[in-house]
């Protein structure tokens, strides 16, 4: 079996691996769009700098080519070296480029130069005697060309501690075919670049001329410096010598934005994260109210199935919508079978399903139905009929739209059972209080009369005997006195039997009276003393919430069963409490105050086992109050029958009670409480093994 707890995690770490998976593969592929970006310009750079080396090469050799041609037109004609010498002077200040211009003849002797007006003379350190022989092999080379040929490249120190490269270039001088003499131009190298090369060359990119093994001879712009580097080689291919000339640049520098495309496809990568970071926010934050609705609802689902009330939602058109599984049990109907189910319901007892119809079609016309709710009568499956109370309230959604009804159903049949039982149980404790009463007010008429009585019978026996010694005292006279005084005597001494007779009938039928209401206290039963208690709480409780009392209990669990008359003992209890609480509330009527609290009129009922000796156990119940107590004046007549303070009050309760107590062998007494109000207890005797069952004593 698979925990849903597992499942959960399982599915989370799937979850994870596919957004973590996502991530890769974005930033993968946003990687890998930079790279080709980057790729795509860094050829593109380097393509315009291998165009922009071709476009300097062919600057270059078209500068010298004009050279050519301007020295071919220097010398053409017959020049004198004055006007040479002119021409040469200008043609220096023109082309920067040329540090000297020399024209020699066919064995190479200088006949003159000009050495450009720019700088102090190139060859003003070492001298150009030196470099004779490199003129010689260029101007043979130039002879065998019949056109212009370039030496190597010297160095040439200078006074300011540089040096400058330089190069030779030697132009044969022809006249109508034959060779008259040498044109030979020092060009400076790094003046070849900056002159020559048409265009201006940008910020960053560097111009040099190098040799094969990449030695730099001479630069022009800004050397490039750093790990990204673009190198453009072109080889300037000179008759005599072979120069490369080598164009660098780095990336990015020249332009505002160098790599558009770059730049553009890392702004959208860091957009494109952007939102997948804004995406998985969104998602963790969806996942948590997930997670919190899950829960809610989980919570939701387990009230509504624990929750003891039937729930019951119909919607507009009266069909259930839902029910919980208490409505289920209840009615014993399964959900499936009541969902979507319309008038009349299944659980509708058939007899009264026209006026239930009638109900609803009430409430479903708008009419609204009572807030405290409405008694009605349900079946269960098997067709018992059960009491249920129904509190409705209208179905409002979110959006505060009317959907339908909510219904809370309770069933109170074990309510009505219990109502019922303390009822009846009221009625019988209130008869037999009555009755109770009437027998202690017969037993009292009884004690009462029987001593008139006697008195009576005794009169009459005391006037027999005396009306027999008068009549005995008499004989003598009786003659005398005449024939008639005889009868009368002997006819009040038969009156006077009769109404001893009466008497001591009389006081037979009260005894036999006596004797009837006695009888009924004899039957006595071994009861747990807990028992007694739970026999009254409901009318205690009833009348103990009317006043605003606590009722307060203590039992003492090792307490043995007593042997008692259950009813009488039971009327015994509730008389005391109800003498304490009415103690309370007359407390507090006459204190004047505010309605006591609860808290101030605690009712104690306590049983706890009393004083026992060797032979029998005794068991003690009190009955504590907190009410106005008992003066030393109540205290005396307490028990007196038909004392009392109340003014519907009968004065028989207690003296009742004592006698009830008594005939058990038991002892009524009280005392006060502290700090206020009166403990009334009273004794019965515990029962022996053998007395279990009920019995007459
Ligand atoms: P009744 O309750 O009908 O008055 P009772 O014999 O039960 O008759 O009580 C007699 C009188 O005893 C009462 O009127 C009352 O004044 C007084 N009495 C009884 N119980 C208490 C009590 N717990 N606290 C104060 N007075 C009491």
């Amino acid at each position: 079996m698979r925990f849903p707890f597992a499942k959960g995690v399982s599915r989370a770490s799937r979850r994870w691996s596919l957004w973590a998976l996502l991530v890769v593969l974005v930033l993968a592929l946003l990687g890998t769009l930079v790279w080709l970006a980057g790729r795509y310009e860094s050829s593109m750079v380097q393509s315009r700098l291998e165009h922009d080396a071709t476009e300097a090469v062919t600057d270059i050799r078209s500068g010298l080519t004009r050279n050519i041609q301007t020295l071919q037109a220097l010398q053409s004609g017959d020049r004198t070296p004055e006007s040479w010498h002119a021409s040469a002077a200008d043609l220096l200040r023109e082309r920067r480029e040329i540090m000297r211009l020399e024209w020699r003849n066919e064995t190479l002797d200088v006949l003159g130069f000009v050495e450009t007006p720019y700088r102090t003379s190139v060859f003003e350190l070492l001298g150009r005697g030196s470099l004779q022989t490199d003129v010689g092999l260029t101007c043979t080379t130039a002879g065998r060309l019949s056109g212009a040929a370039y030496s190597t490249s010297y160095f040439m120190p200078q006074r300011d501690g540089l040096g400058l490269e330089v190069l030779d270039m030697c132009l044969p001088i022809m006249v109508a075919g034959r060779l008259t003499g040498y044109s030979v131009i020092t060009y400076s190298l790094q003046d070849m670049l900056g002159e020559l090369v048409g265009r201006q060359l940008a910020r960053g990119i560097g111009l040099s001329f190098t040799e094969a093994d990449g030695t730099r001879l001479a630069l022009q712009g800004m050397p490039s410096r750093g790990s990204r580097i673009y190198i453009a080689q072109q080889l300037l291919d000179l008759p005599g010598n072979t120069l490369v000339v080598r164009m660098e640049s780095r990336l990015g520098t020249p332009a505002l934005f160098p790599n558009v495309l770059t730049a553009l496809v890392t702004a959208m990568s860091l957009a494109l994260l952007a939102v997948l970071y804004l995406l998985a926010r969104d998602m963790r934050r969806r996942l948590k109210v997930e997670h919190d609705l899950g829960e809610a609802l989980a919570f939701r689902k387990a009230m509504e199935d624990s929750v003891l009330t039937g729930l019951r939602a119909r919607d507009l058109q009266g069909r259930i919508t839902y029910v919980n599984p208490a409505f289920c049990k209840m009615v014993g109907v399964d959900a499936k079978d009541l969902l979507n189910q319309s008038f009349p319901s299944p659980y509708w007892p058939p007899e009264l399903a026209g006026v239930y119809q009638q109900r609803q079609e009430i409430r479903l016309a708008g009419n609204s139905l009572p807030r405290e709710g409405h008694e009605s009568v349900f079946m269960r499956r098997d067709g018992t009929r059960f009491p249920v109370l129904i509190m409705e309230a209208p179905l409002i959604n979110a959006v505060g739209k009317h959907t339908g009804w909510m219904s809370a159903i309770l069933d109170v049949s074990e309510q009505r059972r219990v109502e019922e039982i303390s009822r009846a149980s009221q009625d019988r404790l209130q008869a037999t209080a009555r009755l109770a009463m009437v027998g202690e007010m017969a037993s009292l008429l009884s004690h009462e009369l029987n001593q008139p009585l006697a008195a009576i019978s005794s009169y009459a026996t005391g006037s027999i005997n005396l009306l027999q010694d008068r009549m005995d005292y008499d004989q003598p006279l009786a003659a005398s006195v005449g024939p008639a005084s005889a009868p009368l005597s002997e006819d009040l001494q038969l009156a006077m039997r009769r109404i001893a007779e009466q008497a001591e009938r009389a006081g037979k039928v009260i005894k036999s009276v006596h004797d009837f209401v006695r009888r009924r206290d004899q039957v006595r039963e071994a009861v747990e003393p807990r028992a007694l208690l739970d026999a009254i709480m409901p009318l205690v409780t009833l009348q103990a919430r009317k006043l605003g009392v606590t009722v307060a209990i203590e039992v003492d669990e090792t307490c043995a069963p007593v042997l008692c008359d259950r009813t009488m003992v039971e009327q015994v209890l509730l008389n005391l409490s109800r003498n304490g609480m009415q103690a309370m509330q007359a407390a507090a009527f006459e204190a004047g105050a505010a309605e006591p609290s609860p808290r101030e009129k605690v009712l104690t009922l306590r049983i706890r086992p009393a004083a026992s000796n060797a032979q029998s156990r005794w068991v003690e119940f009190s009955v504590a109050d907190c009410g106005e107590g008992i003066s030393v004046e109540v205290a005396e007549q307490l028990f007196t029958p038909f004392f009392t303070t109340k003014e519907e009050g009968m004065g028989l309760g207690l003296s009742l009670c004592r006698t009830v107590i008594e005939q058990h062998g038991g002892f009524l007494g009280f005392e006060p409480a502290q700090p206020r109000g009166t403990i009334f207890s009273f004794t019965l005797p515990a029962a022996q093994p053998h007395d279990a069952g009920p019995h007459a004593a």
